[in-house]
């Protein structure tokens, strides 16, 4: 990490997927810098590209064109290999659903995401579950848990390496809204000590709980 660099930096990301004849821009010139603390919220109609970006700004998928850095460090158009290196050390990703393997333990997720970056560090896997208000809950399965339980074992997951930047899609999506709430209230925690969030929703309460918001429309920003 540089010093200096923003935790997160997009400069003119593009995207297009081709199929035979079709081609579709999911993403057309999209920058973006977050600031360590800052809470943004990306929104727009379904199909105006949040995923696609989210996906380019966490080096799941490599845009056509543009950089990405995380902590000054550029992620795009590099090897897989060191993309999820990098991430691993770097990001946590937060989705709707699947962000556990459904046979392990709520403990046992954190453990192994923090096993594959090779930093096992079990006091902060239990500071992080008490902070979630998952204490009490960490030898349960995905499948014995609320849902409201469960996007917290999520958001634990993705925070299991104490990541710079956190990326969440949609994670409120299957929630109402007490529990998006509670679920918007840890993220801004979690910006407060300064990690920088992105979340993609078409929530309004995602946008009025952001710093800022980025609306897309057909993968330009409107
Ligand atoms: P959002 O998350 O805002 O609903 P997406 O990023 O999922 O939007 O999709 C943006 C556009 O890119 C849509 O038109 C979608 O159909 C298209 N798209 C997304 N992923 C793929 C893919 N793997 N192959 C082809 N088209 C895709
Ligand atoms: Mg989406």
């Amino acid at each position: 990490m540089t010093a200096s660099a923003p935790p997160l930096e997009a400069d003119e990301i593009y995207r297009f997927y081709r199929a035979g004849d079709e081609e579709t821009r999911a993403l057309r010139g999209i920058s973006l810098a977050v600031a360590a603390g800052e809470f943004v919220a990306v929104t727009g109609p379904s199909g105006s590209g949040k995923s696609t970006l989210l996906a380019c700004l966490g080096g799941l998928d490599e845009p056509d064109g543009g950089t990405v850095r995380v902590g000054g460090v550029r992620i795009s158009h590099r090897p897989q290999v060191e993309r999820t290196a990098l991430r691993a050390h770097l990001i946590g990703m937060l989705f709707q659903s699947g962000n556990m393997l459904e046979h392990l333990t709520v403990r046992a997720n954190v453990d192994l995401v923090q096993r594959l970056a090779g930093r096992p560090d079990p006091a902060w896997r239990n500071t992080l579950l008490d902070e979630l208000g998952l204490a009490d809950r960490d030898r349960a399965r995905p499948a014995q848990l609320s849902g409201g339980e469960s996007a917290r074992a999520g958001l634990a997951v993705a925070l299991a390496n104490r990541p710079a930047v956190l990326l969440a899609d949609e994670p409120t999506g299957e929630l109402d809204r007490r529990t998006e709430r509670r679920v918007l209230d840890l993220l801004r925690d979690r910006a407060a000590q300064g990690t920088a969030v992105v979340v993609a929703s078409h929530s309004p309460a995602v946008a009025a709980a952001a710093d800022r918001t980025l609306t897309l429309d057909e993968g330009r920003p409107s």
